[in-house]
């Protein structure tokens, strides 16, 4: 391949990143230094059209005009006061996102993560204070493949190796059993259950949507067993799906909302969970909480981004335009199942051929960026802002990238 302008400066970044930071991450070789919309532009000075969207992080594409206006205006204001102190933007926040989930209240976090957690220690509180639950018994039902975060509890139930493995002794409490199976989860309640936790379509999984009426039932054995059902929507939620929650696909209202991602609008990491006061009420002063949860900031661009979500506008693209994109997948030559969503498609490539880390390198040579996720599915999940013709585009990038060794 023939190395485009500006490789080498991009090679001597990324050497200089390595040299100094964790390895946490292998990222794509590519260094970005500014952004609008859908466009991203490397310091190779080359224009990228983003097709992952910070993991859904970037639902209003970069620097979307109306959020960082509302990010200026708080900046020029006030920007923390830790939760010792009220601020003025605080209860807009809390009942704009409330609105949002139809629920009574809002609990604010900062990282998915923060927020999954939460929910946790929420649905085992509201275990041992409502439930009845013996102390110290509480158990919650999860699912393989999921995806949390990254804390010690969270990894704990993970079944990915490489998220787990080296991280014990876990807290104990969680019972996992297989994703989009409703019997399993039947089968593994006990009378100490207080909650079943589910990405409604499992993302970092692949794009795995669940069988139909796998909400529904969970719904249904939640009202059956008295348990809370968590709909972890960090990913999924604020427009990705074609509506506000994935959850909605099948009507199914959750006892808790977890929300991050694009609830930050790309410039602040803002993330909340949302239940109504039966659950909520069990959480007291000094019981949870964080000092950057709730910001001023942080709520003065969520409030934004509720409203922009509230206009129905994000929803419709996603659902519009992903009938493009998954139309176009389905006639790509060379790859195996399609899975997702609106602006949301895992593709599976066939064993044997290139794997999808190889196929991400050819297409940042295309000029896309896309993130593999394991081994054989590419990940596409473009901020809801992109263009019909832009959606076109990496789609042709795509099957290239699959034909040919470039
Ligand atoms: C990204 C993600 C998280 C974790 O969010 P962080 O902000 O990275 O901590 C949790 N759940 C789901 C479904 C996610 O996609």
């Amino acid at each position: 391949m023939t190395r485009p302008p500006g490789a080498e400066l991009t090679a001597a970044e990324l050497a200089r990143a390595d040299e100094h930071s964790a390895h946490n991450y292998d990222p794509l070789p590519v260094v970005l230094e500014s952004a609008f919309g859908v466009w991203a532009r490397g310091i190779d000075g080359v224009e990228y059209l983003d097709m992952l969207a910070g993991y859904s992080a970037l639902n209003f594409g970069h620097r979307h005009p109306r959020l960082v206006a509302a990010a200026q205006r708080q900046l020029e204001r006030l920007t923390l006061t830790s939760r010792a102190f009220q601020h003025s933007v605080f209860a807009d926040f809390c009942e704009a996102v409330g609105r949002l989930c139809r629920k009574d209240a809002v609990l604010p976090m900062n990282t998915g993560a923060e927020a999954v957690e939460t929910a946790l220690k929420l649905a085992r509180k509201w275990g041992y204070d409502v439930k009845g639950v013996p102390p110290d018994s509480a158990e919650i039902i999860t699912f393989a493949d999921n995806f949390h975060g990254r804390t010690i509890a969270i990894v704990g139930f993970s079944t990915d190796d490489e998220a787990r493995g080296g991280f014990g002794p876990f807290p104990p409490g969680f019972r996992t059993v297989p994703y989009g199976d409703a019997a399993a989860v039947a089968a593994a309640i006990t009378p100490n259950t207080v909650g079943v936790l589910v990405e409604p379509i499992q993302g970092e999984a692949g794009v795995r949507v669940p069988p139909d009426g796998f909400l529904a039932s969970i719904r249904a054995l939640c009202d059956e067993h008295g348990m809370l059902m968590i709909a972890d929507e960090i990913q999924s939620g604020l427009g990705r799906t074609g509506h506000t929650f994935a959850c909605d696909h099948e009507k199914v209202v959750p006892d808790v909302y977890v929300l991050g991602k694009a609830l930050g609008g790309g410039i602040v990491p803002v993330s909340a969970v949302a239940a109504d006061w039966s659950v909520m009420g069990v959480i007291g002063p000094g019981q949870h909480g964080s000092t950057f949860g709730g910001n001023p900031l942080a709520c003065a661009v969520a409030t934004e981004v509720v409203g922009m979500v509230e206009s129905g506008e994000f929803q419709s693209r996603s659902r519009e335009l992903g009938s493009h994109l998954h139309a176009l997948l389905a006639e790509l030559p060379g790859v195996g199942e399609v899975r997702g969503r609106g602006l949301w498609a895992g593709v599976d490539l066939p064993a044997g051929g290139p794997s999808a880390r190889t196929v991400c390198e050819r297409l940042l040579g295309r000029r896309v960026l896309a993130k593999d996720a394991h081994e054989g599915t590419i990940r596409l999940a473009p901020p809801l802002v992109i263009e019909r013709r832009e959606i076109t585009w990496a789609v042709e990038q795509l099957a290239d990238s699959l034909q040919s060794s470039e």
